[in-house]
């Protein structure tokens, strides 16, 4: 099966140009001037659109357990909706309950996602409990193709690790060359401003935020960044918040460090009057990081373009406002923490190109191009070249669409940005040759999307 995406303009991370793509199969067989090939079993006209390497969100969390209940995209209906937002391959988080394996752990994440995506995905192994065992087993993780290991200075009791637990870790990450990916907040210190805000009857999702100030993620982050100081580790921060711990990211990258930073659309667009909205709306935001105050926002396009901010993902982790943000009514700290994002991602970013705050190339760099060398998968993915997975997007800047829990396909009641009208939107959509998105239709199914063994980064100073 051959399909010929033509009269486009194909945009990678080093620029944009007019081109067609020939696929062949599941993979890129040519990139060429415009006519140069005529036939195809399936020809898809570009004219008037971008023709990009597929989105890869390297931070979500599908039926992620928290707190009693589980985040409401399951594999199939999470994939789906990247899809259907331009974004073919996900990273996802397995997560480690404290007594548990890592192998056990992945083999269960496995199960849960074997069979259901609708586009790749690979996994992110999150280490909670950190002994002798699991540390060796970071290695098994390594072989299986996770070689990312997510931990925590937040949630004391959860998923917390300690100074010498994180030292620990990072150790094995630099002898086997693999990333230790940091939640930085201080969760002791944020611990007792929550528990302050309790005792004194402040119980509104706002406090969420006020509780979880920009300092104690500036501090966790600079904490982090010396901690892979001295063990010599390669250190990912995700879902980066704040100015202050921006600051330090950028500090350390000047030094020639392996830091590097995810910051996500919900902290570019969203803030803590969102957090601050009457009747438990606000319970919709309660994600953590929390969304900070506007000011924010310009020093993270910043950040996008001086790539002291390298990547963007959504950390999605949806809990429907009905039934599950309910939990918090009247305390706070019982709303789960998530938020909405994995379909609107590519949109989202596209907004900041509409409004000058980012170029063509930059948006597919931090949206695919960069993810995919960070998590090795360059070459295969992030990249419209011959060699290349087709996992292909061609997207029409000129669409215009509003955003609304309506219309969207996540499995969740609400929309972050309910209401807003945006310009650009996703027109077709391939999955390793395979149309999945096209003519406002989802043709692909659950099981197409494969595992994706991934090799160690390519992103390394
Ligand atoms: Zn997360």
């Amino acid at each position: 099966m051959r399909t010929l995406i033509r009269n486009g303009t194909v945009v990678n991370a080093g620029g944009a140009l007019a081109a067609d793509v020939l696929v062949d199969g599941e993979t890129i067989a040519a990139v060429t001037a415009p006519g140069v090939f005529t036939e195809a079993d399936r020809i898809i006209e570009a004219d008037g659109k971008y023709v990009l390497p597929g989105g890869i969100d390297a931070h979500t969390h599908m039926e992620m357990p928290f707190g009693g209940t589980f985040s409401a995209d399951t594999f199939e209906t999470g994939t789906t909706a990247a899809a259907w937002g331009g974004t073919t391959t996900i990273i996802d988080f397995a997560v480690q309950a404290k007594g548990t394996s890592l192998l056990s752990t992945l083999d269960k994440w496995h199960e849960k996602a074997d069979g259901n995506c609708a586009v790749d995905y690979g996994f992110h192994m999150i280490v909670s409990d950190v002994n002798d065992q699991s540390l060796k087993e970071m290695e098994s993780c390594i072989a299986a193709g996770v070689n990312s290991f997510k931990m925590f200075m937040a949630y004391p009791g959860v998923f917390y690790a300690t100074d010498g637990e994180i030292l620990r870790a990072m150790n094995k990450a630099t002898e086997t060359g693999s990333m230790i990916m940091m939640h930085a907040e201080n969760g002791i210190a944020i611990d007792e401003l929550v528990a302050q805000a309790i005792a004194s009857g402040r119980t509104d999702p706002v406090e969420h935020g006020l509780t979880r100030p920009p300092e104690l993620e500036g501090e966790a982050t600079s904490r982090a960044i010396q901690l892979a100081k001295v063990t010599g580790a390669p250190l990912y921060i995700v879902h980066l918040s704040a100015r202050q711990a921006l600051e330090a990211v950028a500090q350390a990258r000047d030094t020639g460090q392996n830091v590097f930073a995810e910051t996500c659309p919900q902290y570019l667009y969203l803030s803590i009057e969102d957090l601050a909205k009457p009747d438990f709306e606000g319970a919709k935001y309660v994600a953590s990081p929390p969304l900070r105050t506007k000011d924010h926002q310009a020093d993270l396009w910043r950040g996008l373009r001086t790539n002291d901010l390298s990547v963007v993902s959504t950390d999605h982790c949806p809990f429907c406002f009905k039934d599950q943000k309910q939990l918090g009514r009247g305390d706070f700290s019982k709303i789960p923490n998530g938020m909405p994002g994995v379909e609107h991602r590519m949109d989202l970013l596209h907004q900041g190109v509409v409004a000058g705050e980012l170029t063509l190339a930059r948006w597919v760099e931090v949206a695919s191009a960069t993810p995919a060398r960070m998590f090795g998968l360059y070459g295969r993915k992030g990249v419209i070249a011959p060699g290349a997975d087709a996992d292909v997007v061609v997207y029409d800047p000129a669409l215009r669409q509003t955003l609304s829990a309506d219309t969207h396909h996540m499995n969740v009641d609400y929309s972050a940005y309910e209401g807003l009208s945006i310009t650009g939107g996703v027109s077709t959509v391939l999955s390793r040759g395979s149309v999945v998105i096209a003519d406002g239709q989802f043709h692909g199914k659950a099981g197409h999307g494969k595992f994706l063994a991934r090799d160690l980064s390519q992103y390394l100073v």
